[in-house]
């Protein structure tokens, strides 16, 4: 059975997980195309209005799927924590995605893990039910998984961009690009769906190792240091992502070798309105250089890269001024 996954959203964090699942249980995994224009147009067409660019990106990369598989993985994910919550767009996803037409069967299953990780196990089972009768295969599947997951977790901690971490994972080599000295290093911050697709974010990651600067991101650092970050707030926030940003971007603010910080926002996200402007709060204060770009469908590339051009020179000045 060809088990589609969209390259988007939660991709970016759970892929690895779902992968070797599904295919422990017998079944291939499908991939949605990378993000393109076309991908996005039709996401366009079909998506309401309301919804985040992150969303309308994700309604392309399900219609992208359509024709190549038997079946959709489209969870609904509640939350991936304990008493914490995801954007409430993923609580809706699969009833807005249901509403296309043409669409073969989708995989739904709820993912909740405010109260305990029970309530996880039992989204596998159920999932694992669709292939096979033998629990202990589920079972031995989801270990596997798991050990996967963590493994993917352990190599972004160790500053890999996911494209790297996932190629290692799966036991691919994957091209070590020759990067010169970086003559920055710059923090960037977003939900992994923006920061990491090509299409999305314009390629900032490679622009900005074209122009020697270094990038590090909220995935780079571990989860114990960016909660333990995250709890100065003086009010918890309630969105797991929103909270490892937080985390991180204190934790950058703190290390001596960042010189800016890039927060890249999803216009219509508002979570996003809120962790940004916390995050420039904090960094005006601190002291460090900071950029926000937002960006939608009609954002245009020469604008954004003009802006983060004048950012950089901004932050190399300082730099040198700090240093004579
Ligand atoms: S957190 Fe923001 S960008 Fe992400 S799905 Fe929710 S509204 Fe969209």
């Amino acid at each position: 059975m060809r088990i589609g996954i969209p390259r988007s959203l939660l991709y970016y964090y759970y892929y690895p997980l779902w992968r070797v699942f599904f295919e422990e249980l017998g079944a291939q995994v499908v991939l949605s195309s990378p993000s393109t224009k076309g991908i996005l147009a039709a996401g366009l067409k079909h998506a309401v209005d309301e919804v985040c660019l992150p969303v309308k990106m994700f309604y392309g990369h399900v219609l992208d799927l359509v024709a190549k598989v038997d079946m959709i993985f489209l969870p609904r994910i509640v939350s991936v924590e304990k008493r914490e919550y995801i954007c409430p767009k993923f609580l809706g996803l699969p009833d807005m995605i249901r509403c296309l037409k043409g669409l073969p069967p989708l995989i739904e299953v709820d993912i909740n893990l405010y109260k305990n990780n029970r309530d996880f196990y039992r989204a596998v089972k159920n999932i694992g039910s669709i292939f096979t009768r033998n629990n202990l295969a589920i079972v031995r599947a989801c270990f596997k998984a798991l050990q996967a997951q963590k493994k993917y977790f352990r190599l972004l901690n160790m500053g890999l961009m996911p494209a790297e971490a996932l190629a290692l994972v799966e036991g691919r080599t994957e091209d070590k690009s020759q990067r010169k000295k970086e003559r920055l290093n710059i923090a960037l911050l977003g939900h992994p769906y923006n920061v990491y697709d090509p299409y999305i974010s314009m390629d900032i990651i490679d622009r900005l190792h074209k122009m020697d600067v270094g990038v590090t991101t909220a995935e780079h650092v571990p989860e114990r240091i960016t909660r333990s970050y995250a709890s100065r707030l003086p009010k918890k926030l309630f969105w797991t992502l929103g909270n490892r940003m937080i985390g991180a971007a204190f934790h950058y603010l703190e290390q001596p070798g960042i010189s800016g910080m890039v927060h890249l926002a999803a216009f219509g996200c508002g979570p996003d309105s809120m962790t940004g402007g916390i995050i420039e709060r904090y960094a005006h204060s601190a002291g460090i250089p900071f950029l926000s770009l937002t960006l939608d469908e009609h954002t245009g590339e020469a604008g954004i890269m003009t802006r983060l051009e004048a950012f950089l020179d901004m932050v190399q000045w300082r730099k040198a001024a700090f240093s004579s």
